[in-house]
């Protein structure tokens, strides 16, 4: 690999972060941007340079064919002023396994992690301080190929663009209302499901604006075959606190194998909890709650942490829970892991990457 270039901007004029983030609306001064070049063996010209509008033909595969993957992260602004990445090595990992999946070339993730950690340490200023803010950090990768034919890229570009984002919930930690879906399914046995690959978001967003007007804030998909299982929720991980249990969807290769969830299974056994990653059946949720064995449910993913649910609405059925207050394991789970991230608790499990 070439060495890292930087074509840095000689900036005069004082970072400015808006009042009130939107999510990823705001964008930081510079970008980190490599080429993969088949002709010349693979990625070239690795630079951090002015975050600009990308070039390409209409003809680009990515348009076409969708040869496109991405990951999700955050940088977080720690009270001693230290900044820190939560467990970005799993992302790279995760990123590496979509691309191949999708055809698309490996990146090197210790030369990758080095300069997403140059880039953050660049661009500190726009990292936010206020509590619950942090600085989303999205690398994404597309086939760029003027050609028409459907195949495999032969030329790929890979950018960090980063993005400071407020806390996910303006208002509080507050429960949210699911709808389970048995019209649409996310993915089936085989598939892409657990890539983070453009398509998969394409497909899920008549599902999500089916259930926004129904008053819902996500769908819960089951599963494709006999529908039966829940499988995950929009862009978040499933978890049931049963009586005597804490349960979530196996990874069977239908869903996205969270950096959350997995960090949420290693506290839970850290604690524990009895904890099984298994098929849950919907008719067991429901059996559960009728029966007053059911304790909560909860979403986790990278953006809202842990997402407690308010309701759980299947054709006629509806699994009431606090419209008002996240459930007792939800919030403890989000205390802990926010405490880690933000430094106030121990990184005890070393999931902290330091930036400064
Ligand atoms: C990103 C994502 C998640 C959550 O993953 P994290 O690594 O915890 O952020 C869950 N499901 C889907 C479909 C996702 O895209």
């Amino acid at each position: 690999m070439d060495e890292l270039i930087y074509k840095l901007e000689s900036s005069h004029e004082e970072i400015k972060i808006p009042e009130n983030l939107v999510f990823g609306r705001t964008f930081t001064t510079h970008v980190f941007e490599m080429d993969y070049i088949a002709d010349e063996g693979g990625w070239k010209n690795p630079t951090i340079k002015k975050f600009s509008d990308v070039n390409l033909s209409p003809a680009a595969l990515v348009f076409h064919y969708g040869q496109a993957i991405f990951e999700g992260l955050k940088a977080y602004k720690q009270e001693n002023g230290s900044i820190v990445m939560f467990r970005p090595e799993k992302n790279l990992e995760r990123l590496n396994n979509s691309a191949r999946k999708m055809c698309i070339p490996e990146i090197d993730i210790d030369f990758v992690l080095n300069a997403m950690t140059e880039l953050v340490k660049i661009e500190k200023d726009w990292v936010p301080s206020k509590p619950g803010h942090s600085l989303y950090i999205r690398p994404v990768v597309f086939a760029t190929d003027p050609f028409l034919g459907v195949k495999p890229g032969d030329n790929y570009k890979f950018i960090i663009i980063l993005s400071p984002v407020g806390p996910y919930y303006a208002e509080g930690f507050k429960p949210v209302p699911i709808m389970v879906t048995d019209k649409f399914v996310r993915a089936v046995r085989g598939g892409v499901g657990d890539c983070k690959t453009a398509g998969n978001y394409a497909a899920s967003l008549l599902a999500q604006k089916e259930a926004k007007k129904l008053g819902f804030t996500q769908v819960l998909y089951l599963d494709a075959l006999e529908q039966k299982y829940i499988e995950e929720v929009g862009t978040m991980n499933m978890f049931v606190q049963f009586k005597d249990e804490v349960a979530t969807p196996k990874l069977s290769g239908t869903i996205l194998p969270g950096i959350t969830r997995m960090s949420v299974l290693e506290i839970l056994k850290e604690w524990g909890y009895n904890v099984n990653e298994r098929d849950i059946a919907l008719h067991e949720i429901i059996d559960s709650y009728n029966k007053g064995n059911l304790v909560e449910l909860f979403g986790t993913g990278t953006a809202a942490v842990i997402s407690s649910i308010s309701k759980l609405k299947y054709n006629d059925v509806e699994l009431q829970f606090s419209n008002e207050h996240a459930g007792e394991l939800g919030t403890k789970l989000y205390d802990e892991l926010t405490g880690i991230q933000y430094g106030r608790i121990e990184d005890r499990h070393n999931w902290l990457t330091k930036v400064i």
